[in-house]
């Protein structure tokens, strides 16, 4: 089985699908792995360290058209795809259910398809978890691009000119990113504060010394079976609101990275909250991808209003891509691994229960419910 690996060309992209200690794995394993010259370039990684892990670097056009597997991080380009053979497995983020359009062409072209984001949350498939793994690095870095635009410092400080107050720092959804961010802060000094309308993220924030503020929702639901957020009523959202906007007031910082999947992200910080926040303030706003959680967001830019900053980076695990390049390649080799067997050949079970919900299209039929039923609704 031969698995390639090419350099990733969507615009800010740094990060490589794999790593040397991931190629020395996978050519252990008895697969032969091909990458394209300067693929790991940008996360720190010349051709001869992926020769010295066992790799041979082959050009772009060549690899296409004899890999049995792609790993990649971003789908690749239609142009690219045309040129894969029919039956050949892509593995990588591939937004098959928001840039559902996309998919057809894998389709036409008979491809075989797993996404990471599909992968499911459970015990088993933590180590393949990708997204868990770049919302780490995305919570984590929030925090230094909102440190680096106060105009404080994050800590209490104790000088001989006097004392230094603390930055406030508030996050808004305390999943995998916020949790980081909130982590992050708390090494910076800051004093914390964080929002969620899951009950079990009030444990998760406590646990890191911040303090967790809470809403009385009445007792709905805000949580489906698989633990993910659910979509709220406006009466829900407008008393997380009201109590947000009476934190923004005094917050230095918030970091907002509240998301419910496969919808558009909630509106928590209103204009009225951000035009009462202290000029200096920072807003970094991490749903921009999904419309962003505050109301002057603009998804990709950064604007300033009245003296307070809002940020809407789109891509920030591109800008530590050594590990994030680390982390996706591990998550990637171990999904890829449990199609192997033991002659390093590929041996796809769709009846797994990680490989199953995983996939996209197999030979170019769709596998997964979720994806077909946004085909249907897909505007061509
Ligand atoms: P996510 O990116 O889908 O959402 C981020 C956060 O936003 C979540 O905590 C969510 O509750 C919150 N949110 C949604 N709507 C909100 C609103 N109106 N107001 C305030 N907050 C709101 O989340 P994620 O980081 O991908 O994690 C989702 C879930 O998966 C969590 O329960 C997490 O603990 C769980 N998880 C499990 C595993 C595992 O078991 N392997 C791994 C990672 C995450």
């Amino acid at each position: 089985m031969k698995i390639g690996v090419l350099r990733e060309r969507a615009p800010g992209e740094t990060r490589a699908a794999l790593m040397p200690e991931s190629v020395r794995s996978l050519v252990s394993a008895g697969a032969q792995v091909a990458l394209e010259p300067g693929a790991g370039v940008a996360s720190g990684v010349g051709d001869a360290d992926y020769t010295g892990a066992g790799a041979q670097i082959e050009a772009r056009d060549e690899l296409l058209s004899s890999v049995d597997v792609l790993l990649c991080v971003n789908r690749p380009d239609d142009e690219d795809i045309a040129r894969l053979r029919a039956g050949t497995v892509v593995v990588g983020f591939l937004r098959p259910l928001d840039e559902t359009d996309a998919i057809v062409q894998l389709i036409e072209q008979k491809l075989t398809a797993f996404a990471m984001e599909l992968i499911p949350r459970s015990t088993r498939a933590q180590t393949m978890d990708a997204l868990s793994s770049m919302a780490t690095v995305v919570g984590y870095k929030a925090v230094l691009l909102a440190a680096e635009r106060l105009p404080k410092m994050f800590p209490l400080l104790m000088t001989a000119a006097g004392t230094i107050a603390p930055a406030k720092v508030l996050v808004l959804g305390a999943g995998v990113a916020g949790l980081q961010a909130i982590a992050t802060s708390k090494r910076l000094g800051a004093v914390v504060e964080a929002y969620d309308v899951r009950a079990a993220a009030g444990e998760h924030v406590r646990s890191l010394g911040a303090k967790f503020l809470q809403v009385d929702l009445g007792g709905i639901q805000t949580e489906d079976a698989g633990g993910y957020a659910v979509e709220l009523s406006d009466e829900a959202l407008n008393r997380g609101r009201d109590l947000i906007a009476k934190h923004a007031r005094t917050s230095d910082v918030i970091v907002t990275s509240a998301q419910v999947p496969g919808r558009q992200a909630p509106l928590l910080v209103t204009q009225e909250a951000v035009d009462a926040m202290k000029p200096g303030s920072v807003i970094v706003d991490l749903a921009g991808a999904t419309g962003g959680n505050c109301a002057a967001t603009k998804p990709g830019e950064t604007i300033v209003q009245n003296g307070v900053v809002i940020m809407s980076p789109l891509n920030l695990a591109a800008t530590v891509p050594v590990h994030a390049s680390q982390l996706y390649s591990r998550n990637v080799t171990a999904f890829l691994k449990l199609m192997i067997d033991d002659k390093g050949e590929l041996n796809i079970d769709l009846n797994d229960d990680v490989v199953g919900p995983a996939c996209v299209l197999e030979k170019g039929e769709v596998k997964n419910s979720r994806v077909a039923a946004a085909l249907e609704t897909a505007p061509r």
